[in-house]
């Protein structure tokens, strides 16, 4: 033992408090680990960010002997096993990114009880030898992490995690905690099957990740939109922009970095060492910007990814929760920004259409895509839309989505105007796209229109009560709404659906969403120079920057990523804060006892220096 753990001898509170410094247990943990402790197996299913590693490594410390964790991805298990040992705990990691020689170490300090928690690949656990080195050794509990990743139903199913079956059967007596952030019904079922947890207590705690803001905004030009959200509410923050190209990740990429950011782009087309790079510098530096196709994220844990912004809409809303849920992990406010627009409509619709699936196939995909053109065009809630289609109901709306904050989302009737707007498609020849067509209904006599004899029409010219963009998002609503449909050859060019006929004819009310111009320049706080939603009074701002410097010299130090040593949230509270003495710090969550005595006396120096 290390000497920092007594088994048996401390409640869960008391160790959460001594080791890792936090005064209260988040949602189910207690139940959890009073459930782990007491030898119980159990099914967790937590959002990201939820606090499910306290769920195995507390019970590991509680009981007598070695935790051990499966985990799926390298990176993941040398980030955890960093910050165990920063909080004082005897952890270590055997995969095949070890220099030789090392595993023999690991295996002896495992074997001599040495140990609180072991982290294995599956792939090692499935070795002949390593199932002989676990009967060999004092085992507290398996906890087995991304448990998704053994069901074919899951999206990122991983065949060395079919063997994880074998730990039950070989070790019936040891609890065995499987964890997840998404699990639906299907999912979770083969994760009992396969684990043998069939008896399992399953604590789910639903889908919300409450400090996400939500946000879509019109698209028009995507890009500076960007930069100005960024500018206003994120000027010195670490973050993702997902694109949907290669080509829009790296020229976004390099226009971000020409405009003063740290931005770096990833996609599976760049060379793995840059890959490799770019994601480290991600992880190890403070304010990089990753600007990546869908290829990035998966086992990115940095917990202070402030925002994750779509540049293009996602596929799916699955995708979406996805690619959002890697913002604030660490529990403080996060952004998540889209911009949507036409292109975007465009496209989804295209790759339900494509002809290379079968029929059922296509139903199912075009539901999918259906719903997230929904959470896009919604005036309601945005939260409750997309917990919704997890089968999530909530009465109130949340209050933390653009919609909940600003009152300026509205809907309007729209039906004589999409009536025009249909007829202008209809009287075009159904070939022509939302530009022609605006410009057909504004009575832009451009020279193509004029060429085409459309400014001859009787639809030119009639749309008079909007302007252009208002034209634009009645025709991209339309779409949305199916009464529009992309021509066949994806030409670009929109033809009338069957439904158009019924809105013509005036047998159906339409209703739109009314774009306001909110979203430009708009800030949903008023300081913006902190983390986001963070607000700071200027003199805590100023010691949270200086701390936050110290902390970055003190990770290259060590090598370490910044968030291992301290997380936003505990340099933020004690730039609040302002302890004068060791005491006062070590009442900080986040600041257990190894914490306090490694790092105390330079904290209370960096409060110093800052007078
Ligand atoms: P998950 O694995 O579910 O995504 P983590 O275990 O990484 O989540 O925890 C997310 C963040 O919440 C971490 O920064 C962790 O330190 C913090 N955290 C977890 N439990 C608590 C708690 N009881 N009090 C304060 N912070 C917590
Ligand atoms: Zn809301």
């Amino acid at each position: 033992m290390d000497g920092l753990t007594q088994p048996g001898t401390e409640t869960p509170l008391a160790a959460l408090q001594r080791v890792f410094g936090y005064p209260a247990f988040r949602g189910q943990q207690q139940q959890i680990v009073e459930h782990v402790v007491a030898g119980g197996d159990a099914i967790v299913l937590m959002p990201t960010g939820g606090g499910k590693s306290l769920c195995y490594q507390l019970p590991a410390l509680l009981r007598p002997g070695l935790g051990i964790v499966v985990s799926p991805l390298i990176a993941l298990m040398k980030d955890q096993v960093d910050a165990l040992r920063q909080a004082g705990v005897g952890a270590a990691a055997l995969n095949s990114g070890l220099p030789p020689g090392e595993s023999g170490a690991i295996e002896r300090a495992a074997r001599n009880g040495e140990l609180d928690l072991l982290y294995l690949s599956p792939e090692r656990l499935a070795m002949a030898h390593c199932l002989d080195l676990l009967r060999r050794c004092r085992l507290a509990l398996f906890a087995i992490d991304e448990a998704h990743c053994i069901s074919q139903w899951g999206h990122d199913f991983r065949r060395d995690y079919q063997g994880l079956g074998v730990l039950k059967e070989q070790f019936p007596a040891t609890p065995l905690i499987a964890l997840t952030a998404t699990a639906d019904a299907p999912t979770r079922r083969d994760i009992a099957v396969r684990l043998h947890l069939e008896e399992a207590r399953l604590f789910a705690a639903g889908y919300d990740r409450p400090n996400l803001f939500y946000r879509v905004v019109e698209k028009r030009s995507a890009r500076e939109d960007l930069l100005r959200f960024l500018r206003a509410e994120h000027p010195c923050d670490a973050g993702i922009v997902y694109c949907l190209t290669r080509r829009a990740v790296e020229e976004t990429a390099s226009w971000l970095s020409a405009r003063g950011r740290e931005a770096l782009p990833y996609h599976a087309g760049l060379p793995p060492e840059t890959r490799a790079l770019h994601q480290e510098r991600f992880l190890h530096e403070e304010g990089v910007i990753v600007v990546a196709t869908v290829a990035f994220g998966m086992g990115i844990n940095k917990p202070n990814v402030r925002f994750v912004a779509h540049l293009d809409a996602p596929k799916n809303l699955e995708a979406y929760y996805q690619e959002t849920g890697r913002a604030g992990r660490d529990g403080l406010p996060a952004d998540a920004w889209m911009a949507y627009g036409m292109a975007d409509v465009m496209n989804l619709r295209r790759l339900t259409e494509a002809a290379d699936i079968g029929e059922q196939q296509r139903r199912i995909e075009r539901q999918k895509s259906e719903a997230l053109i929904g959470f896009c065009e919604t005036v309601g809630c945005r939260r409750q839309a997309l917990l919704g289609y997890f089968g999530e109901r909530r009465d109130e709306p949340c209050g933390n989505c653009d919609n909940c904050r600003d009152p300026g989302a509205e809907s309007w009737d729209g039906t004589v105007a999409a009536q025009k707007a249909l007829s202008a498609v209809y009287r075009t020849g159904q070939r022509f796209g939302a530009h022609h067509l605006v410009d057909v209904l504004t009575g832009n006599a451009t020279d193509r229109v004029r060429q085409l004899a459309h400014d001859k029409l009787s639809t030119f010219g009639i749309g008079g009560e909007l302007d252009a963009r208002g034209w634009m998002s009645v025709i991209r609503q339309l779409l949305a709404q199916g009464h529009l449909a992309p021509d066949p050859e994806g030409h670009g060019g929109l033809m009338l659906a069957p439904s158009a006929r019924k809105v013509l004819r005036g047998e159906c009310e339409l209703r739109f969403r009314r774009e306001t111009p909110r979203e430009r320049g708009r800030s949903r706080k008023s300081g913006g120079k902190a983390a986001a939603g963070i607000v700071l009074d200027p003199a805590a701002e100023a010691l949270w920057q200086k701390l936050r410097a110290w902390r970055l010299d003190e990770a290259k130090r060590q090598e370490l990523p910044p968030y291992v040593i301290f997380h936003d949230a505990t340099l933020v509270e004690v730039a609040r804060r302002r302890p004068g003495s060791l005491a006062a710090l070590g009442d900080i969550p986040g600041i257990g006892r190894s914490k306090l005595d490694r790092y105390g006396a330079a904290l209370l120096a960096v409060l110093r220096d800052a007078g």
